[in-house]
């Protein structure tokens, strides 16, 4: 539930209140607006707690937050969350361009493009350093020095980085050398990682499982939220359906619902979520129609022999475009 403080209510009686609800078995999670200081208080409601509430001074209301996500949702948190990546902003109603290579091949090789992604237009550079391969035959990633050379683009360029963790044991790592922590949609619901990613102060990408219900894909980051980092930033990539065209089928329906569900920025993979280069363009355009928060796009040299992923990575050129586009777009819409 949630407990709205009436408007400038002094420290004592929020306090008074979170300590009455801590009494009670409840986890708190503040969130103090501009107006007002709204109490969430995660646990089990009962007539005689709200009643309690109720009665404490400075409380204006209770209200049960009728959907299975507390935390992520609209009714706890109006305002949308705007989370800040080096100089960028993710939510502000600006659009972030993530783009490069699937999986970092090379040194030489992913500073080339981080450079050249960055003068098409990218605002962040994304790269894999452990790659969830179907195959445990095909190219696992560089691992720790492809976390190394991410880190080396970043200075060069300027730009932050997002890259994949898969598993809790390289989460400290990662953190020390890149801006954002992908959880990848295969990790969806791999929910002891969700855990230990709620303990660190970074930004979490969290894409949408290829399986994962709307809510499923929320309830999940509910588990980082209320472990303690709000820094979430959910990313459509596509679902699986019985179509076979396509790699996935992109669900942009997903962009105006999460707006309308949550706070949370979202942003949307047309690369994972079609499989094909010659889709990414118009689904890009479609996904910012629709009001995503960024794009993430694949993006390499040669894609023809790229190690993953290359039938739906975009070269330099068709990127500038996209870009170039994308941003006109955007501002068309603003
Ligand atoms: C990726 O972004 O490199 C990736 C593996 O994506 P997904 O988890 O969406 O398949
Ligand atoms: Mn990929």
């Amino acid at each position: 539930m949630i407990i709205v403080m009436k408007r400038y209510a002094p420290k004592h009686e929020v306090e008074g209140v979170c300590d009455r609800l801590q009494e009670n078995g409840f986890q708190i999670h503040l969130s103090e607006g501009i107006e007002r200081t709204i109490v969430g208080g995660i646990g089990e409601r009962t007539n005689e707690i709200v009643d309690l509430l109720l009665t404490m001074p400075g409380v204006e209301n209770v209200v049960p937050i009728v959907q299975p996500f507390k935390l992520a949702s609209k009714e706890f948190k109006k305002e949308p969350t705007i989370i800040k990546v080096a100089s960028n902003f993710i939510g502000d109603g600006s659009l972030q361009i993530m783009a490069g290579p699937c999986a970092v091949e090379g040194r030489d090789k992913f500073i080339e493009i981080a450079k050249l992604v960055k003068d098409a237009g990218a605002t962040m550079l994304r790269g894999g350093a452990f790659k969830p391969r179907t195959s445990p035959y095909s190219f696992q990633g560089l691992e720790i020095e492809g976390l190394e050379i991410l880190k080396e683009a970043s200075q060069i360029t300027g730009l932050p980085v997002v890259t994949e963790v898969m598993d809790p044991r390289m989460i400290e790592v990662t953190a020390e050398y890149v801006d954002i922590l992908q959880v990848g949609a295969r990790n969806m619901q791999n929910f002891f990682l969700l855990r230990e990613l709620g303990k660190i102060n970074k930004p979490v990408l969290l894409k949408r499982g290829p399986s994962a219900t709307i809510e499923e894909w929320i309830m999940a980051a509910e588990y980082i939220i209320s472990s303690g980092n709000p820094e979430v930033i959910l990313c459509e990539r596509g679902i699986r359906t019985f179509e076979t065209y396509t790699r996935n089928t992109l669900d942009l329906s997903a962009v105006p619902l999460i707006k309308d569900l949550t706070h949370l920025p979202i942003i949307v993979d047309p690369s994972h979520g079609t499989g094909k280069w010659k889709l990414v363009k118009p689904m890009a355009l479609a996904a910012i129609g629709a009001g995503c928060d960024g794009l993430m796009v694949e993006v390499h040299q040669k894609p023809s022999e790229a190690l993953s992923d290359g039938p739906q990575s975009l070269t330099p050129e068709n990127f500038a475009d996209l870009a170039s586009k994308a941003n006109a777009l955007k501002n068309a819409l603003a």
